[in-house]
């Protein structure tokens, strides 16, 4: 069964019709039977047709209401298939977690992957993986290195949680419609132990907000809101450098610096 669908642009539909990448990214997730799958925006199925195959049982999280109708009619024959109909970043993903860690993947609608990367963290110990294809420019960021102009804080954040693994460059030619720019899927597998470990997550989030918004400017100059708690954190962090140069675990010992200082001063 296929389908004679105008694609929308608000719902960031660009559909992959090229057979040689769809298997290339099928051989990098290695979907099993007893995977718990669940694939976000499945539009007309180029990816779902052949994971179904693979995992008769997985679920998908569609927000086009034509599109669930045509992939309800095009799956009846699978029983153990599911579909949610809604937006994936109103889903509360904990729902699909039945003993068995998540398995996500998706072509994400490319004006809310950043939003979704960050909903579905808040569930990062329920989930075993993640395959997305997203715009090169954002698998970039997410993989960049201290010193890296794409570093910020979406690497920082992902880093922490995650390891990211940049797999497949994807052209725009890959596509119906064709984006403007060039894609990638990425693999994200939340660390099971992280290489450091923050007392406040909260803080640490804000902090590296906060270090990001003018990058620019030195540490010291970002971090004016919590000066009251870094007096005492050199030399053991140089806050004369910019938020740019710093690792992932020099930021987690920032952060643990201030919150071992909010707490001795309550
Ligand atoms: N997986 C298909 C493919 O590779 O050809 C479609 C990918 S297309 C880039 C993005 C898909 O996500 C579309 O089917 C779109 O309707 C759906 N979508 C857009 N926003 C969504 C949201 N907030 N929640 C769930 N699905 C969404």
């Amino acid at each position: 069964m296929t389908i004679q669908h105008q694609a929308r642009k608000r719902f960031g539909q660009n559909f992959l019709v090229d057979q040689h990448i769809i298997s290339q990214i099928i051989a990098a997730i290695g979907p099993k039977a007893d995977d718990n799958l669940i694939e976000i925006g499945p539009g007309t199925a180029a990816l779902t047709e052949h994971l179904i195959e693979r995992c008769p049982s997985m679920k998908v999280v569609e927000l086009d209401r034509d599109l669930v109708s045509f992939l309800t009619e095009k799956f009846a024959d699978y029983p153990d298939f599911s579909i949610f109909s809604g937006d994936a970043l109103k889903t509360d993903f904990a729902q699909f977690y039945d003993g068995r860690q998540m398995r996500l993947v998706g072509n994400l609608p490319y004006n809310i992957s950043t939003p979704i990367l960050f909903h579905l963290l808040k569930n990062r110990t329920l989930i075993k993986d993640m395959h997305f294809m997203l715009q090169r420019e954002v698998v970039d960021r997410l993989g960049a290195v201290p010193g890296n102009k794409t570093y910020g804080r979406l690497s920082v954040m992902v880093q922490y949680h995650c390891r990211v693994m940049p797999l497949i460059p994807v052209p725009p030619s890959a596509f119906r419609p064709a984006p403007k720019v060039q894609s990638a899927i990425v693999r994200l597998k939340p660390h099971r132990s992280k290489p450091s470990t923050a007392d406040n997550e909260e803080l640490l989030s804000q902090l590296v907000s906060h270090s990001f918004q003018q990058r620019r400017k030195t540490l010291r100059n970002c971090l004016r809101p919590y000066a009251e708690h870094l007096v005492d954190a050199e030399p053991e962090i140089d806050l004369s450098r910019r938020a740019e140069q710093l690792s992932v675990s020099e930021f987690v010992a920032l952060s643990n610096h201030i919150s071992q200082s909010i707490k001795s001063k309550t």
